[in-house]
């Protein structure tokens, strides 16, 4: 009795359950089980290999003065993470792109990066408070309702920058990002996101400025290995120039993609991150 009583001793009875899951890992290593586990469970609809999704920064006004034309010739929606001050511009431009089936994104009020960048110095996300940002990216949803008639579901990172504050001080805004947004992209990224693990408000954006399509392909082919969701960011839409995202280079990419062949799903950023949503449940 005393023996058995000693058995189901919870100090004891811990030490078997450390042993008897020492031993299970020897056989399945977790890492390797889940991430196996995580990748074929996942599906794409109509059994696509991967998702692809087009986005572009800052409301830049070769988007709808070259860029969604052919976007539209192909039946291809994007994304567009705008500031609103900016859409202004080109507003009409605009309307239209929103009547074409565009997803219109927040890129905030008024685009604070670094103010180690001197045309940010006056709007640093080192001087912001939480409270601030909220506020602007409120303010710029508001402005994006009023200019365009779209509420914006997604959002994506000035300059890829996710925090504000300095040193000891410095806070992540990404929980006031993922409070307000179905989503938040960043950018220059390094891999594409993994749909049953990623974080929506943490969308990695990866650059296709200044790229041909041969340049892309391997992105795609390495998204292909995992099952993964690539979402390439871009600003200017032409043929040359400064973070420009060619228009030949976009020409082979949807051809590519539309292709039944290669598998691809391709679809703004918002239809994808509520499909992961979805399947998540
Ligand atoms: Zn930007």
């Amino acid at each position: 009795m005393k023996l058995f009583q000693s058995f189901i001793n919870k100090k004891i009875f811990s030490s078997y359950q450390k042993i008897f899951l020492f031993v299970l890992s020897m056989f399945f290593p977790s890492g390797v089980l889940f991430a196996q586990q995580a990748e074929s469970t996942f599906l794409w609809p109509e059994g696509k290999k991967i998702a692809l999704s087009l986005s572009f920064d800052d409301a830049r006004a070769s988007q709808v003065d070259a860029g969604t034309a052919l976007l539209d010739q192909y039946g291809v929606k994007g994304t567009f993470y705008v500031v609103p001050n900016v859409v202004k511009q080109r507003l009409e431009g605009w309307k239209k792109a929103v009547a074409g089936g565009h997803e219109i994104g927040n890129h905030s009020f008024n685009h604070p990066c670094t103010g180690n960048f001197p045309w940010t110095r006056q709007k640093a996300i080192e001087n912001y408070t939480l409270k601030q940002m909220r506020n602007e990216l409120i303010l710029a949803n508001m402005d994006i309702q009023e200019l365009l008639g779209v509420e914006a579901e997604v959002f994506a990172y000035p300059c890829g920058q996710t925090y504000i504050g300095r040193g000891a001080n410095t806070k992540s805004y990404v929980p006031v990002v993922s409070k307000l947004f179905l989503s938040g992209r960043g950018w220059l990224d390094e891999g594409p996101n993994a749909p049953q693990f990623c974080d929506l408000a943490q969308l990695t954006g990866m650059e296709m400025d200044g790229k041909d399509f041969e340049q892309i392909l391997p992105l795609i082919e390495n998204a292909k290995k995992s099952g993964a969701w690539l979402v390439l960011a871009g600003h200017e839409m032409g043929e040359s120039g400064v973070q420009t995202t060619r228009l030949s280079m976009l020409k082979k990419l949807i051809e590519y993609a539309q292709n039944p062949a290669n598998g691809i799903w391709i679809a703004p950023v918002g239809t994808v991150a509520k499909y992961i949503k979805g399947q998540k449940g």
